[in-house]
C-alpha cells in the first residue's frame, strides 16, 4: 500500500491554504478533492468579504484568526496581485431603538482588537453614502473585498510550486485509524488505499460524513452538523454605493446586507434558512423579506429590482437554530489521534481567516 506523509482532504479556500502552508515546509502532500474542480464547495458561494474582526465573541478563534488572517490576507494579494479593494463598510443605525447596540458593537470591537473603528452621526454617513437612510453608523475602514477564485488559484499555486499534488475526482470515503497511521479509502474511476502520517480534514460539508467514518476517530468529537442555506438576490441595474452596508447582525448571520464585487455589482445576502438537504437553488419568493430589510438602509430600493443570484451553505456545528457557535479546529488533544486535524463549522469569516487558520492547523498537527 502506498504511504505518504501529508493529506488535505478537500481543496476549498481552508485545504488549499493548508496544503500551502505545509508544502512550503518541505512536507510531501497530496490534496484529495471530490469534486471536478478545486474551490467549487462554499469557498464559491459567499459574499467574498474581507472581514474586519468585530462580530465575534472575544476570545473565539473566529476573532484570533479573522484579525490575524485579515492582515495576512491583504499582504498576500498585494505580494501575488489578487484582486482587492480595501473598500469600508458601514454597519448602520436604522432606529433610535437600535443606537445602543451600535455603541455596544463598537466597543465590543475595541476589545477584540479592531481599533479602527469611526461612529459617525447621520450627516457624517450620509457624506460617504447619499442613498443611505441611518440615524448613525459605525464605520470600518479594513474591510474590503476579494476575488476568491484568484485567491485559490494563487494558494493552489504555491503549494504545486512547493511540491504538493491536487487530485480531483477522488473523494475520501472513510478510513480507519491505524497502529502506523492514518489509512483513507479513497472513491472515484481508480480507488485506492492510502496510508498517511498526517491528515486534515478540511472538507466544509463534507467534514463530519466523513468523520463519522473513520473507524478509531471517537464518534463524541464529531459535532453535529446542520446547513444554514444563505440566499443572494442581484440587484439589475448600478447600486449607488461604494461602500459595503450592513444592518446590525442576526442570531445566526449578518443580516441581510449589501456587498460589491470587484466590478462594483452589488449583491444583498445572505439571509438565514435551514434546511435539511443541500439545495442551492433560490427561491424567488424569499425577495420580499429581502425588500423590507434592505428599505430599512435604503428607501429608494427600486420595485422589481431584486432577481435571484446564488446560494452558499454555512456548515453549522450545532442544531438548527441554535446560537452561533466557533470554529472547531480539532487535534490530538482533542479526539486522541496523532497526526488528525479536523476543521468543522467553518463558515463566515473563513475565507478571510484561512491564511492564520492554515498556520494554527499545522501548528496544532506538529503539537500534537
Ligand atoms: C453564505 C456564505 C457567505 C460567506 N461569506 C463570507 C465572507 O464574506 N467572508 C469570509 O471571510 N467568509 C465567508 N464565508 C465563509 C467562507 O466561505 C468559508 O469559511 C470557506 O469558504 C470554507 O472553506 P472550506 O475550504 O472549509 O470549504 P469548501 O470550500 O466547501 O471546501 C471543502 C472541499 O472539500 C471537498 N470534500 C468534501 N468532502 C470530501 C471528501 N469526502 N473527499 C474529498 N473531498 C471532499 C468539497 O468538494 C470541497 O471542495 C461565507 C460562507 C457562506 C456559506
Amino acid at each position: 500500500m502506498e504511504k505518504i506523509d501529508s493529506v488535505v482532504i478537500g481543496a476549498g479556500v481552508i485545504g488549499l491554504a493548508v496544503a500551502r502552508c505545509l508544502a512550503q515546509t518541505g512536507r510531501e502532500i497530496l490534496i484529495l478533492e471530490a469534486a471536478e474542480n478545486f474551490g467549487s464547495g462554499i469557498s464559491s458561494r459567499n459574499s467574498e468579504v474581507i472581514h474586519a474582526g468585530l462580530h465575534y465573541p472575544v476570545d473565539s478563534l473566529k476573532t484570533l484568526l479573522c484579525v490575524r488572517g485579515r492582515g495576512m490576507l491583504y499582504a498576500y494579494c498585494a505580494e501575488r496581485g489578487i484582486a482587492h479593494r480595501r473598500c469600508g463598510k458601514l454597519i448602520v443605525a436604522a432606529h433610535a431603538g437600535q443606537l445602543d447596540r451600535l455603541d455596544a458593537m463598537a466597543a465590543h470591537a475595541r476589545s477584540a482588537g479592531v481599533d479602527d473603528l469611526e461612529r459617525l452621526g447621520r450627516s457624517e454617513a450620509l457624506r460617504l453614502e447619499p442613498a443611505l437612510e441611518c440615524l448613525a453608523a459605525l464605520y470600518s475602514p479594513s474591510t474590503g473585498i476579494v476575488d476568491s477564485h484568484a485567491l485559490m488559484l494563487a494558494l493552489l499555486g504555491d503549494a504545486e510550486r512547493a511540491g504538493a499534488v491536487l487530485a480531483l475526482k477522488s473523494p475520501v470515503l472513510g478510513g480507519e485509524v491505524t497502529a502506523t497511521g492514518i489509512l483513507l479509502e479513497i472513491g472515484g474511476s481508480e480507488p485506492a488505499q492510502l496510508l498517511a502520517n498526517n491528515v486534515f480534514l478540511c472538507a466544509g460539508l463534507g467534514a463530519q460524513p466523513l468523520a463519522r467514518a473513520l473507524r478509531g476517530l471517537p464518534r463524541e468529537s464529531v459535532p453535529p452538523l446542520s446547513y444554514a442555506k444563505g440566499n443572494y438576490f442581484a440587484l439589475a441595474g448600478r447600486a449607488p454605493f461604494s461602500h459595503l452596508i450592513y444592518p446590525l447582525p442576526e442570531a445566526a448571520g449578518l443580516g441581510v446586507h449589501l456587498t460589491l464585487d470587484l466590478s462594483g455589482q452589488a449583491r444583498f445576502g445572505p439571509d438565514v434558512e435551514w434546511i435539511e438537504h443541500i439545495d442551492y437553488r433560490v427561491d424567488p419568493r424569499r425577495s420580499d423579506s429581502f425588500y423590507a430589510a434592505i428599505r430599512s438602509y435604503w428607501p429608494a430600493l427600486p420595485d422589481a429590482a431584486l432577481v435571484p443570484a446564488y446560494a452558499g451553505i454555512r456548515p453549522k456545528p450545532n442544531a438548527p437554530g441554535a446560537a452561533a457557535c466557533d470554529f472547531m479546529i480539532q487535534g490530538k488533544a482533542r479526539h486522541g489521534v496523532a497526526g488528525l486535524v479536523c476543521c468543522y463549522g467553518i463558515e463566515s469569516p473563513g475565507l478571510t481567516s484561512a491564511l492564520a487558520l492554515a498556520d494554527y492547523a499545522v501548528a496544532l498537527c506538529q503539537g500534537g
